[in-house]
């Protein structure tokens, strides 16, 4: 049985962070293995250094990490873009656009929109999925048959907005 589900905005909220890293690796995991996908070590390295944190990473951050815990091996960024692009088609990954960066989704596979908040203090995106979007719905109802949808709220979370003044 899987475990329930995370609540949204989880960045922002209070939470064992090595718990969430390891139930969404285990749900990335088991997610691929239903799609009979392989999640090979590379994909699953490049997984990991994004569940690290909830802070996105750009992708040459990545191949810096990467090369970082494998010193003998020299890895080339395509490697590296081909991991994203897999773990970004599978919906266990996104790619926040203002930042040119990726962060690891918070509830793997689900296909609808996701909606960031993006504090500028502390650098952390928390996702959010709030399905009844009215912006969508208007492009409906001018026939607009919407490709991608990307919202991206900056601000200051809760925590950081303590430590001033
Ligand atoms: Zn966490
Ligand atoms: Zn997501
Ligand atoms: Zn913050």
């Amino acid at each position: 049985m899987s475990p329930k589900a995370q609540p949204p905005g989880i960045a922002f909220r209070k939470h064992d962070h090595r718990r969430c890293q390891r139930q969404l690796l285990a749900e990335a995991t088991q997610l691929c293995a239903e799609r009979n996908l392989r999640l090979t070590s590379r994909r699953r390295q490049v997984l990991e250094i994004l569940l690290a944190s909830h802070q996105p990473m750009g992708a040459y951050d990545i191949l810096a990490k990467l090369n970082r815990t494998a010193p003998n091996e020299q890895i080339a960024p395509p490697i590296v873009y081909r991991a994203l692009e897999f773990l970004l088609g599978e919906g266990l990954i996104h790619r926040i656009e203002s930042l040119n960066a990726f962060i690891s989704c918070a509830h793997p596979g689900h296909r609808c929109g996701a909606q960031f908040l993006i504090c500028r203090d502390c650098d952390q995106v928390a996702e959010l999925e709030v399905s009844d979007n009215g912006l969508l719905a208007e492009a409906g109802s001018l026939g607009f048959a919407v490709d991608h949808s990307v919202v991206e709220i900056t601000g200051v979370c809760a925590e950081c907005q303590k430590h001033v003044g």
